[in-house]
């Protein structure tokens, strides 16, 4: 396993197109507008050379049998689906950010088990070339992004009826050595912090739409890919002297714009091959792995936003007000409730054909359902609790003049005890959480990430089984 200076120094040796404000980037890796989200990402290395976390952050390689980071594991059951939910709740704590890492593990995961029943009902070889790859991303602690978002045009025309054939990622061209690929991904959490882009198709497709059902894996600097970044509510504070502002500065994510422009994957490295009738498996499998992740991670961020809630009160000394006790035992009911969800479509996992163990469908949308609201709500209650001041506070630059510093330090102090300055740190964090850098990861990505609301309700509606809750109701009612 890597250490984290391992870990960015490999980062470091990919010669990659990575474009911010209109410049290509000559270090992404270091760049302070990145160096958050790496700093994010390499806690997932960190965590696994911590022997406090030995048992979470680190598993037994099903294919190898050699220890390795649990974030490139294929789960070998229902306890190992419990360990990423209080893994990621953990990391969530510990960065109050996206921490990016589990959308390649959850690409792995549903790979893993839909190119085994492809090759089961078509004689492919996928899963082999499959397991191949991840032996290396294992035996190399890498990082993979996950990219399944296309940029999609005009949402009412499936793929190939579009004014752009582009708009969704596709085949080109096949030779005899592999196949050629053009399109781009959308919102590529974490980017710059992977060494390789397993792709796998964002919807549903017929036959019509063939050249999209399309998977593979490769290098971020492979030629032909580029990177847009994109830019956050409030990024460039991290521009600015002193760390006050940024709210929470040593943290962040970030998410990209992902272009391949006649990239070419060797076939070793492809994983579906027009396979239309296995795109919509693909894309539930990975789904349903995702909208878990959120039952873990955002709970971490749920258990910040709790505790900055109840800090600020302490501040404010309204710690004892009953309003107060009342909105945060709100805050901790929403936010276990979020936490119950994602163990239970775990405990209620299933093994697939290859054996890799599978969560609950049906529970795992619930969870995604469910993480679309109570981190909105959790958010209302923190912006509440923290008061107007929270928008209306003096720049750093303001409390460290020496003209208007000493009326900040004297008029925004509250409880005497409290150092003002500790005040105003603990209002930027809360900003930065609720309408700066991480509300991207607290809420935007609440919302949208893993499928945006109606996605899971659709899922919800297929697996719910109206028929049988009708029967049971017939045969109580004597119809
Ligand atoms: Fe992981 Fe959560 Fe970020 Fe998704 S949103 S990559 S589950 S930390
Ligand atoms: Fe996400």
């Amino acid at each position: 396993m890597k250490t984290p200076a391992e870990y960015l120094d490999s980062l470091r040796a990919l010669k990659r197109d990575i474009y911010l404000f209109g410049e290509r980037l000559e270090n992404p890796v270091d760049h302070p507008l990145v160096k958050p989200s790496t700093n994010a990402i390499a806690m997932t290395y960190a965590l696994a050379q911590d022997p406090e976390y030995h048992d979470l952050a680190t598993a037994t390689s099903s294919l190898t049998g050699q220890p390795i980071n649990r974030f490139t594991h294929l789960h070998q059951s229902t306890d190992d689906l419990v360990k990423k939910v209080k893994l990621l709740r953990v990391l969530g704590q510990k960065t109050a950010v996206c921490f990016q890492r589990c959308v390649g593990w959850d690409a792995y995961n549903a790979l893993d088990s839909v190119t085994f029943e492809m090759d089961q009902a078509l004689g492919t070889e996928y899963h082999r070339r499959f397991r191949s790859f991840l032996r290396y991303v294992q035996e190399n602690d890498l990082v993979c992004d996950g990219a399944m978002t296309d940029v999609k045009g005009d949402r009412s025309l499936p793929p190939s009826a579009q004014a752009d054939p582009d708009l969704y990622l596709h085949i080109v061209d096949e030779r005899k050595d592999g196949i050629v690929v053009r399109g781009a991904k959308a919102h590529q959490t974490g980017i710059v912090n992977s060494h390789e882009i397993i792709v796998m198709p964002t919807a549903r497709l017929s036959e019509a739409d063939a050249d999209y059902a399309v998977s593979f894996a490769v290098p971020t600097d492979a030629p032909g890919i580029t990177v847009i970044l994109g830019r956050q509510s409030c990024d460039t504070r991290l521009l600015e002297e002193g760390d006050m502002d940024a709210g929470n500065p040593h943290f962040g994510g970030h998410e990209g714009l992902v272009i391949f422009d006649d990239v070419f994957v060797p076939w070793e490295r492809v994983f579906m091959c027009r396979e239309y009738q296995f795109a919509g498996l693909l894309v539930e499998r990975f789904a349903a792995y995702h909208r878990q992740s959120y039952g873990g991670c955002k709970v971490g961020l749920g258990d910040v936003a709790i505790g900055a809630a109840a800090l600020i009160a302490e501040y404010h000394g309204v710690e004892r007000a009953s309003h107060i006790r009342e909105k945060l035992v709100e805050m901790v009911h929403l936010n276990e409730t979020l936490y119950a969800c994602g163990l239970a479509c775990s405990w209620e996992g299933q093994s697939t054909a290859s054996g890799t163990y599978l969560v609950n469908l049906l529970l795992a949308n619930v969870t995604k359902q469910n993480v679309t609201r109570f981190p909105y709500e959790i958010g209302r209650l923190l912006e509440d609790i923290a008061g107007g001041i929270l928008v209306t506070l003096p720049s750093e630059k303001d409390y460290r003049s020496p003209e208007v510093g000493p009326y900040i330090e004297k008029y925004l102090k509250a409880k005497a005890d409290v150092p003002t300055e500790k005040r105003l740190r603990l209002l930027r964090f809360i900003e930065n959480l609720t309408f700066g850098r991480a509300a991207i990861s607290y809420r935007a990505e609440s919302m949208h990430g893993a499928g945006s609301p109606q996605a899971q309700r659709i899922v919800i509606a297929r697996q719910a089984d109206f028929e049988g809750k009708k029967e049971l109701v017939k045969k109580l009612a004597g119809i």
